[in-house]
């Protein structure tokens, strides 16, 4: 990884808490490879208010796809570390801050994106130069809890119309983007209480896949021709630490594991 230096040197984590990193993250990767029943999950180590030294720590035993909630944390952190890293934006996103995420240049996706305005926004922020599509991820709010951001969710029976207008726009208006899949949250705070709970979420997102897809076939917009999703179909992100295992048993792609992998947060976050 000669090529790769960082352009800025950063304080490296002490030899325990670098060992610390790699037993944890080590164990999170075993359990992703073993309950994981698609191909290739990616898992994302989110490391927001982690330091940059814990990223550079994983990132040397192979963790390429890192995970961050706030702009101005991740472009801090993109210029520090190596431009191999796949960072994957899962905060807010505020139409205002999209110049500054799109001026990343190894900004691999946005799983959170919630409407036509912040689609739009971020389309026409990014470089004409770059080199490759930015990856986009809708985010559904599949508990319906008003705390949470995100499109409602699909079904055979329901008609809500936001959720395909968006995907559409994504797909035929936003030619720096691609539409990679859909994002959830799922009810967090029923996890401890309730297992049935969060998988009713992972169930609900598969289902809005299913019927996206139906939609958009529908209307000519097939994924087979790369138009969207990955081999013809919308990739899943759902799943953290506390509730990882039984989103890949539910088909998850791509699970978001914070404390899992970083340990414990101050808690002062909303998302
Ligand atoms: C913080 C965060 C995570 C990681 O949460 P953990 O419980 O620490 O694994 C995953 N997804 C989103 C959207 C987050 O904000």
């Amino acid at each position: 990884m000669a090529s790769t230096t960082p352009s800025v040197s950063i304080a490296r984590a002490t030899a325990e808490r670098t060992a610390e990193l790699h037993e944890s993250l080590a164990e999170i990767r075993a359990r992703v490879q073993q309950t994981a029943v698609v191909t290739e999950p990616t898992l994302v180590a989110v490391s927001k208010y982690k330091p940059a030294a814990d990223v550079l720590a994983c990132f040397e035993a192979g963790q390429l796809d890192f995970g961050e909630n706030y702009v101005q944390e991740l472009v801090e952190k993109a210029s520090q570390l190596s431009p191999d890293i796949r960072w994957h934006f899962i905060g807010t996103l505020q139409s205002n801050k999209a110049k500054t995420l799109a001026s990343i240049p190894n900004l691999y996706a946005v799983q959170t994106i919630n409407s036509i305005k912040a689609a739009t926004a971020l389309n026409k922020a990014l470089p004409e130069d770059r080199p490759s599509l930015l990856n986009v991820l809708i985010q559904v709010n599949t508990s319906g809890e008003s705390n949470k951001s995100g499109i409602p969710p699909l079904s055979p029976t329901s008609s809500s119309p936001d959720l395909v207008e968006l995907a559409q726009h994504i797909i035929t208006q936003c030619p720096r983007l691609h539409l990679q899949g859909l994002m959830t949250i799922g009810s967090l705070v029923e996890s401890l209480a309730s297992d049935e709970k969060e998988n009713e979420d992972f169930e609900t997102l598969k289902t809005t896949r299913d019927t996206l897809q139906t939609h958009l076939a529908s209307q000519g917009l097939s994924g087979e021709g790369g138009k969207w999703g990955k081999d013809g179909k919308l990739v899943l992100s759902m799943g953290m630490s506390s509730d990882f295992v039984a989103a890949l048993q539910a088909g998850s792609d791509i699970v978001r594991v914070g404390t899992g992998i970083f340990g414990s947060r101050p808690k002062k976050e909303t998302s």
